[in-house]
């Protein structure tokens, strides 16, 4: 082997030609020429994976073809430039393959002189990037997907100061005014009450998101039936409104499930109470139940508000709540909705939402049995 190698003249123009050849054809990048009409004058392997012509196929055809229509132009700019001797390095564009497919490459286009120094035409090395293209996107996805968690959660933030400074302020003043006059002392107490209520709700959703951002919110399963379920959160919402009539027709054969029914409960109260907070202008709700073979089926219906189609995507996002007029006027910091699909998700079920603006909303929880 020695004894070869040292005959071997590396500088000889054939020996050269042959490290080259070899170097085309092993190489992972599609390596291509063409001469200045555009004609394609050779073709490596590469270049066969990657754009699915082979060799005999593609020789002599105009290396527009490889060109999406939309691109075409590109192809003027790069001739104009390999006329001028210029190289052309790392140009990002999308090429198409024999089947379709579009690919993202990127190209480095070089002039080739014939032994006089006249420029005959280009060789072209196209780098596949689909990968990395593909890659680049999802991270600006995630990022962004980022940027609008950290946006609702400055909101989050802003707004669940003020829900929890504002019952602390009633609180403080009541206890003042109790002093001053001691006859009222009773209606000062439930209006303690009620701010204490609503900090312990929301302390309480707190923990919650907490808990689900941890992975760490569980179910604890009973039995319990659909009837007795529905009913409970019910009463409970029913018990805090004035406004408005929760109607709900029972099921005539009732059906035994095994669930959280403390935790299936709160999901169901979140509904109704948001089906109660967003419809200020009607009053009644709806609740219906059904149940076959496999699942059952809980729909909370109000004539409300409505959220647009834009909006039933996020609302169910931790934190999301639809801006606006309505948003002023309703207390709440968007972690209801996020907490309820998260329980009915931990039961392997499922919720969704029918909306028209000025209509109102129904919300529907499935559950497998
Ligand atoms: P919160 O009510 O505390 O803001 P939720 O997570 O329960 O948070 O709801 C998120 C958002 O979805 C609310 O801010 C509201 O804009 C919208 N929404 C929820 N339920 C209804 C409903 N029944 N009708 C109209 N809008 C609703």
């Amino acid at each position: 082997m020695r004894q070869e190698s040292n005959t071997i003249n590396w500088s000889d123009s054939q020996t050269k030609q042959a490290i080259l050849a070899a170097i085309v054809s092993s190489s992972d990048d599609a390596i291509i020429s063409k001469d200045l009409t555009g004609r394609i004058t050779s073709w490596n392997s590469a270049a066969e994976n990657l754009f699915e012509y082979n060799e005999e196929e593609i020789l002599g055809k105009n290396i527009r073809l490889l060109i999406p229509e939309e691109r075409q132009g590109e192809e003027d700019m790069i001739v104009d430039q390999i006329r001028k001797g210029i190289r052309v390095s790392h140009f990002q564009t999308k090429r198409i393959a024999k089947s379709g497919r579009q690919i993202d490459i990127s190209l480095t286009i070089s002039p080739i002189k014939d032994e006089q120094g006249f420029i005959i035409g280009a060789s072209k090395i196209a780098r596949d990037i689909s990968e990395q293209i593909a890659m680049e996107q999802r991270l600006n996805e995630s990022n962004l997907e980022l940027q609008k968690l950290n946006i609702y959660k400055d909101e989050f933030i802003a707004i669940a100061g003020h829900e929890l400074s504002t019952p602390l302020t009633t609180v403080n003043a009541c206890l003042q005014l109790m002093t001053q006059f001691p006859e009222r002392t009773p209606d000062f107490i439930q209006r303690i009450e009620r701010q204490t209520t609503r900090m312990k709700t929301l302390l309480a959703q707190l923990l919650d998101v907490a808990r689900i951002q941890a992975g760490k919110l569980e179910l604890d399963l009973t039995e319990t039936t659909i009837n007795e379920l529905v009913n409970d959160a019910i009463e409970t919402v029913q018990q805090s409104t004035q406004t408005h009539t929760i109607e709900f027709s029972p099921l005539a054969n009732d059906v035994t499930v095994q669930v959280d029914s403390l935790r299936l409960a709160q999901a169901l109260i979140n509904l109704l109470t948001n089906a109660i907070k967003y419809s200020p202008g009607a009053d009644k709700v709806v609740v219906s139940a059904g149940c076959d073979d496999d699942y059952f089926i809980i729909t909370v219906q109000d004539f409300g508000n409505g959220i647009s189609r834009e909006h039933q995507r996020n609302i169910f996002t931790r934190f999301y709540r639809v801006k606006g007029d309505q948003a002023k006027r309703v207390t709440g910091l968007g972690m209801g909705l996020h907490i309820t699909r998260q329980i009915v998700e931990l039961h392997r079920g499922s919720i969704s939402v029918e909306s028209e603006v000025g209509s109102g909303s129904a919300f529907v929880i499935r559950i497998p049995r």
